[in-house]
């Protein structure tokens, strides 16, 4: 019988950045909790962003990128979308905080006269509430890993990192690490990897009174002794705790490299947990299958119109990634701008395609070359698959060249009275624009015999939503009778949730975001099945190649896995 005397404190682990954006913080961090995890620690993980918004849902994906859902229908930053996939965690609303919550959380107790009269002020009022929420979150568990947005010396994550600063003296220095990411870059020009950035970095966190514990220096190649130990001595830390984060050809290598050079075991001892390691096989394995596939590459085309910013489709993009490793073959990613699609360049544009993949998206900008590369993939067999409005232009493309509806389109675009796609009720009498979408985890049923049935080897499915229109039942026999299957339905509040066609190779679509639920250890179904579909299509027609055709030396490939942050270009592979 074990017997507990004292409540054990969770470890907090806090994860800040310094020189640039975009350094892979949130890769990091997700990396940790990978490996920590692997030596069988409870984790949970937790982003604070510091800007203003209350989520990232109302934020172009132009500037922001793609929103992460989660099960339970917060709209997330996408580092929350890098945690679930390289760890088992199932995060939550309260996972993800922005200085904008905190902001409202505190201004309504004011209004509430939760302050007794007091002055409201960033110390203490901003920071409590901050600190309050990291306790909250990392409850009942072994080690809580805490990633601060932005980066150091922003006037906005000030706040955040006065709170982490104060956390240190509250929960014992016993229990809190700093870690901090920075860039040592190489100069070609000089031959030389330069400390500066760093030293200033580091200058900057000690300034406000946080001395890392640990940096991970990012750079292109692994840092000599001599280097780590000048690192160490102008930021007062001990040599061995100056860590390489080298930039891999792709992101599930991250995990493997941190472990060999024994990341976890250095924190862990830090931290006086005991737990030990067991070995990085199935990572291992991953990075195996990922560098010497057996088929392809295939190449799928991404129809958007956030294509100019990858990170838009960044789960979509990661789901391919995994369906790729579990049919063992090489992908080339292609984003295609869907504004310019025509009916008169749709083959010319898309011809060589293995597979075809139209995500999410707002809005009626590109909808129309959206509905031409859907046509396309119907009339040619090209696998297809549909994911949100990549269902509901399924339906009007189906409506008005297999139903004779012309005027068919949703009440999102336009205003021709033919609404196949349309809002609900209740989302008719919605005003705000934050949180009010159909958001996160419903039940599916599955049609039996449909393909989605066969493709998910199960009738009843769980799937994330994020989105306020449906299609209409109005339309669903004159549609069904022309013969589109609805093989997906919310049976409680009788809607559909999939839609696919009869005599095709692989034509899918769901309302839902299965990119959401998509692990490289659980690949999900939908992406399996159009990789499996797209290796068969380009081996049909002679076109995949042999063997040995190494995923890491395809240009396109690469870019795409690439390490990328929030707001800009996809960076430098990390
Ligand atoms: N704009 C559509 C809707 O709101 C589709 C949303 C999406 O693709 N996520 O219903």
């Amino acid at each position: 019988m074990k017997l507990r005397t004292k409540k054990k404190s969770p470890k907090y682990i806090f994860v800040t950045g310094g020189v640039l954006s975009s350094l892979g913080k949130g890769l990091t961090a997700a990396s940790l909790g990978a490996l920590l995890e692997n030596r069988g620690l409870n984790i949970t993980l937790m982003k604070m962003d510091p800007y203003l918004n209350v989520d990232p849902g109302t934020m172009n994906p132009f500037q922001h990128g793609e929103v992460f859902v989660t099960e339970d229908g917060a709209e997330t930053d996408l580092d929350l979308g890098h945690y679930e996939r390289f760890t088992n965690v199932s995060l939550k609303r309260e996972n993800s905080v922005s200085a904008g919550q905190v902001y409202e959380t505190v201004i309504a107790k004011e209004r509430n006269g939760e302050y007794l009269g007091g002055t409201v002020q960033v110390i203490p009022h901003i920071t409590d509430e901050i600190k309050q929420r990291v306790r909250k979150v990392a409850e009942g568990k072994d080690v809580a890993i805490i990633e601060i947005g932005g980066t150091v010396g922003d006037i906005e994550s000030l706040p955040f990192l006065e709170a982490i600063r104060q956390f240190r003296f509250d929960a014992g220095e016993e229990n809190v690490l700093f870690i901090h990411l920075t860039l040592v870059p190489f100069l070609g020009l000089s031959g030389e990897l330069k400390t500066k950035p760093t030293q200033h970095s580091v200058q900057k966190l000690r300034e406000i009174g946080i001395q890392p514990d640990l940096l991970l220096c990012r750079t292109d190649r692994f840092i000599p002794k001599d280097i780590r130990a000048k690192i160490a001595l102008f930021c007062n830390i001990n040599a061995d705790l100056v860590i390489t984060a080298k930039d891999v050809a792709n992101i599930y290598e991250v995990p493997m490299m941190l472990y060999e050079q024994g990341l976890d075991e250095k924190i862990c001892k830090k931290l006086g947990l005991s737990q030990r390691s067991r070995g990085l096989q199935k990572w291992a394995k991953v990075v195996e299958t990922l560098s010497k596939p057996k088929a392809g590459p295939i190449q799928i085309g991404i129809v958007g119109k956030y294509v100019d910013l990858k990170e838009s489709y960044k789960s979509v993009s990661e789901a391919l990634v995994h369906a790729a490793i579990a049919n063992q073959c090489s992908l080339d990613i292609q984003y295609i701008d869907s504004e310019k699609i025509t009916a008169s360049n749709v083959e010319s544009l898309l011809g060589g395609l293995s597979g075809i993949l139209v995500p999410g998206g707002f809005g009626n900008r590109g909808v129309e070359g959206k509905i031409c590369a859907i046509r396309y993939a119907r009339e040619n067999q090209v696998p297809y698959l549909g994911i949100c409005i990549g269902l509901q232009l399924a339906v009007i493309e189906f409506a008005r060249h297999k139903c004779g509806i012309a005027k068919a389109t949703s009440r999102e675009f336009s205003n021709t009275g033919e609404f196949i796609i349309d809002l609900m009720e209740d989302q008719r009498r919605v005003a705000r624009v934050g949180g009010s979408m159909r958001l996160g985890l419903y039940e599916c049923k599955l049609t039996p015999g449909s393909l989605a049935e066969k493709v998910y080897g199960k009738r009843v499915i769980q799937e994330r939503h994020r989105h306020r229109y449906e299609v209409n039942n109005h339309y669903r026999k004159v549609l069904e009778d022309s013969g589109i299957v609805f093989s997906g339905h919310n049976a409680e509040m009788g809607l559909v949730e999939m839609m696919e066609i009869k005599n095709h190779p692989y034509f899918l679509t769901c309302q839902f975001h299965p990119e959401f639920r998509s692990k490289p250890f659980s690949p999900h179904p939908l992406f399996v099945g159009l990789v499996k579909a797209s290796v068969e299509k380009d081996q049909a027609r002679g076109k995949s190649k042999p063997a040995g055709d190494s995923l890491k030396k395809n240009g396109s490939t690469r870019a795409r896995l690439s390490r990328g942050g929030t707001k800009s270009q996809p960076s430098a592979t990390l």
